[in-house]
């Protein structure tokens, strides 16, 4: 496991560093937010341990930006227990979990394994198709920074497309995925509702991205 530490104290981050290397982890060190969001962003860590009070930049700016980003990185928040800055508002940022200061190193341990556990099982990975982007987790859908809104149908059908983009899939296929295989309704709501995604993603971008494949399905491509 890769963990960036992100802290200013630089003997607690000597101390958090030398701990981690010695659990088997391998740890990056830095001391201020501003090179934590760059360290962050270059990647890949499996975690981040993020103080809060940071010169530069504090944490909660630091996981705020790099959630909006799109970089999911687990992050386990250090919270100082002055009461100055709390729980809540860490995990309102995007945070995984805190830790309030002082902790022990076995707790932060287990908080870190028990984070990129959590993060590994739950959630799906974003998807992106040229700039087209679909958050099955966070169920956003953008289309370069513009917010599209969809139905749970439409984002179901357009993460279905996407998880095979550049492929065809049949009329059968997506009924099955998207509607379930009990479906007893009209098979042309397929179409129906491609109708619908186009009118969202593509005709308001001037994009063909959804190919119909006559006779066959459908398929999503980044055609621009
Ligand atoms: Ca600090």
């Amino acid at each position: 496991m890769r963990v960036l530490v992100v802290e200013d104290e630089e003997h607690l981050a000597d101390a958090v560093a030398r701990g981690l290397s010695a659990e088997g982890f391998e740890a990056v060190v830095v001391h201020n937010g501003l090179d934590g969001l760059a360290r962050a962003r270059e990647g890949p860590f499996d975690a981040v341990v993020l103080d809060i009070l940071l010169p530069g930049m504090n944490g909660y700016q630091v996981c705020r930006t790099l959630r909006e980003e799109g970089i999911w990185t687990p992050i386990l928040m250090l919270t100082a227990k002055d009461g100055e800055y709390d729980e809540a508002e860490a995990l309102d940022t995007g945070a995984d979990d805190f830790l309030s200061k002082p902790f022990s190193f076995v707790v932060l341990v287990a908080r870190l394994r028990a984070i990129t556990r959590r993060r590994a099982d739950a959630r799906p990975d974003p998807l992106s198709v040229g700039d087209l982007h679909l958050d099955p987790a966070t169920r956003e859908c953008r289309r370069g920074s513009e917010a599209v809104t969809l139905s749970p149908r439409e984002f179901s059908l357009l993460e279905t497309l996407m998880r095979h983009a550049g492929d065809v899939v049949s009329k059968p296929e997506l009924l099955d995925r998207v509607w379930g295989s009990e479906f007893g309704g009209d098979p042309n709501v397929v179409e129906v509702y491609v109708g619908y995604l186009r009118k969202k993603i593509d005709r308001p971008f001037q994009r063909h991205d959804i190919q119909t494949v006559r006779g066959v399905g459908y398929r999503l491509i980044a055609a621009g």
